[in-house]
C-alpha cells in the first residue's frame, strides 16, 4: 500500500507572492451592479479569490519559469518541441505529437481528420468545445455515460464510467463503420469532475477492439483521474499515479489535451496519436489552423513549460495535495450543511442551487443569484452552471430548464492556501444562513450565443 498521510499539505513552499485586491462590501455592490450581476463581467481586480475556472490559472513552478528562459524560438525544429515530444512519450506513451495553442485546437484538427458527415461519436458525457468540433465535422454525439452521472445525490465513486450496454446498443443500431471512435474523457468535467475506473476502461477497450473502433482520449484531467483510481479502485492502491496515467493512455489510440488544466501551464495543448497516417494528416492540417507542426501556435518557451509541467503533474505528492485541497473545501461546506453535488469533484465543488434556494423558481435564476450573493459577501468569484448556461431550446425558443442548477467553485492548482479555503467555506455558510431573505434576478440583456458569458441581470424586488 502507498503510505497514507493524514494531511494533504502542499509539497512546495512559496517563493514569490502576488498581492490580492481587498475590497469593501460597498465596492463589491457597485462592481456587481456594473457587471450586470454576472460574475463573468467582473474585472479581475475587483475579485479577492477567483474560482471562475481552473483553466490556465495554475501557478507554475520555479523550474517551469526557468524553462521559459530556455525557449528556442526557431520557426522550425525548436528543441523545446523535442523535449515536449519526449515528455509525451515517457509519461503518456503516445507515439506522435502535434502541439496546438490549447485543447480546442487539437479537437478541431482531430475531428476534421477522423469524422465524416453522418458519423456517430459515443462518449462519457459531452464537453462543450469537444462536441462543437464533432458537430462542425458533421458528426453526432451520443451520451453513453452511466446513469449515476446524472444524479447529484448518487455517491457512486466512478460516475465517469461508460455504460457498456449503452455503447453496445449504439454499435448495434448504428453499425461500427459509422463510429470513427469512442470519445473518452478522464475525469468527466461536465459530470462535476468524476473519474472513470481502470476496469471500466479495460472493458471499453475490449468491446471497441472487437468492432475495430478507436478510443480517443480527452486527457485534460488524466492525472486527477489516475489519483482517484489509486485511492478507490481495488488492487490499484500500491501503484503510483504516473504508472496509472501511463496505463490509461495505453488503453487508448490517441488523445487531445488542454494543458491549461492538469499539465500546469497558462496556455498550450496538443493532439497525440499512435497511428502514422493520422499523424501525417494532422501535420498537414496543423499548418492551416495553428502553425508549423513543431510549434502549433505556441512559443518555444510555452512548449518547454508544458514539458516540465507534464512531469510535475503526475507526481503523487502534487496530485494528493491538489485533490486534497478541493476535498477539504467540500468537507467544510458539508459540515456547514450546504447542499453539494456528491461526491466532491477532483477540480471543484459544485453547490446545488435548487436545494440552497428552494423558494426561488428556476426562472429567477437561482445559481446566478447565488454566485452574485457569494461575491457580495466576500469577493469570491464563482460561476453559474444552470439555466443561464443551458441557453434556449432551438425549436421552441423557450429557456432550457436543466435538471442541475449549480454554482461551480473551481480551484486553481497551487494558487490558494488552506486559509483561503476556510474563507470561501465561511462565506458560503454565511450566505446559506441568510438564504431565506435572498430574492432572485431577472435577465435584462441576453446575447445570442453562449449567453452566460455576457448576459446582464437586475435584482427582483421582494
Ligand atoms: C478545457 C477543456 C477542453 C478544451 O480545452 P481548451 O484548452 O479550453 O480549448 C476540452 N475538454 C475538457 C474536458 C476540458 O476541460
Amino acid at each position: 500500500m502507498t503510505e497514507k498521510r493524514m494531511s494533504w499539505a502542499e509539497p512546495f513552499k512559496i517563493k514569490m507572492v502576488e498581492p490580492l485586491f481587498m475590497t469593501t462590501p460597498a465596492q463589491r455592490v457597485k462592481a456587481l451592479e456594473e457587471a450586470g450581476y454576472n460574475t463573468f463581467l467582473l474585472r479581475s481586480e475587483d475579485v479577492y479569490i477567483d474560482l471562475l475556472t481552473d483553466s490556465g490559472t495554475s501557478a507554475m513552478s520555479d523550474r517551469q519559469w526557468a524553462g521559459l528562459m530556455l525557449g528556442d524560438e526557431a520557426y522550425a525544429g525548436s528543441r523545446n518541441y523535442y523535449h515536449l515530444e519526449e515528455a509525451v512519450r515517457k509519461y503518456y506513451g503516445y507515439k506522435y505529437l502535434v502541439p496546438t495553442h490549447q485543447g480546442r485546437g487539437a479537437e478541431n484538427i482531430l475531428s476534421r481528420i477522423l469524422i465524416k458527415p453522418g458519423d456517430i461519436l459515443p462518449g462519457n458525457m459531452y464537453f462543450t468545445t469537444t462536441k462543437a468540433h464533432q458537430e462542425l465535422a458533421g458528426g453526432t454525439f451520443v451520451d453513453i455515460i452511466v446513469d449515476e452521472a446524472h444524479d447529484p445525490r448518487s455517491l457512486f465513486p466512478f460516475k465517469g464510467n461508460v455504460d457498456l450496454a449503452k455503447l453496445q446498443r449504439v454499435i448495434d443500431e448504428q453499425g461500427a463503420e459509422r463510429i470513427p471512435y469512442v470519445s473518452l474523457a478522464t475525469t468527466v468535467n461536465m459530470a462535476g469532475g468524476q473519474p472513470i475506473s481502470l476496469a471500466n476502461l479495460k472493458a471499453v477497450r475490449a468491446l471497441t477492439a472487437k468492432h475495430g473502433i478507436r478510443i480517443i482520449h480527452d486527457m485534460t484531467r488524466v492525472a486527477e483521474n489516475a489519483y482517484m483510481i489509486q485511492q478507490l479502485e481495488e488492487g490499484q492502491g500500491a501503484r503510483s499515479v504516473a504508472e496509472i496515467v501511463f496505463d490509461i493512455c495505453s488503453l487508448t489510440d490517441g488523445a487531445t489535451m488542454s494543458a491549461k488544466k492538469d499539465a500546469l501551464v497558462n496556455i498550450g495543448g496538443f493532439m497525440a496519436t499512435n497511428e502514422w497516417d493520422v499523424f501525417e494528416e494532422a501535420r498537414n492540417q496543423v499548418v492551416l489552423y495553428e502553425g508549423l507542426h513543431t510549434y502549433g501556435g505556441l512559443a518555444g518557451r510555452d512548449m518547454e513549460a508544458m514539458a516540465i509541467g507534464i512531469a510535475e503533474s503526475v507526481q503523487d505528492d502534487h496530485i494528493r495535495a491538489r485533490v486534497g485541497q478541493v476535498f477539504y473545501l467540500g468537507e467544510k461546506l458539508l459540515e456547514a450543511g450546504v447542499p453539494l453535488v456528491r461526491p466532491t469533484g477532483t477540480h471543484g465543488v459544485f453547490l446545488d442551487a435548487k436545494a440552497f434556494l428552494p423558494h426561488l423558481p428556476q426562472i429567477a435564476f437561482p445559481a446566478q443569484t447565488l454566485a452574485a450573493e457569494i461575491y457580495v459577501d466576500s469577493g469570491v468569484r464563482t460561476m453559474e452552471r444552470g439555466i443561464v448556461s443551458a441557453g434556449r431550446d432551438k425549436l421552441t425558443g423557450d429557456h432550457c430548464y436543466p435538471e442541475l442548477e449549480l454554482v461551480r467553485l473551481t480551484i486553481p492548482r497551487r494558487v490558494y492556501t488552506q486559509a483561503h479555503m476556510d474563507v470561501i467555506a465561511e462565506s458560503v455558510a454565511r450566505v446559506y444562513q441568510r438564504r431565506d431573505r435572498i430574492t432572485g434576478l431577472k435577465m435584462t440583456y441576453e446575447p445570442k450565443y453562449l449567453r452566460f458569458f455576457q448576459a446582464r441581470f437586475e435584482p427582483l424586488r421582494a
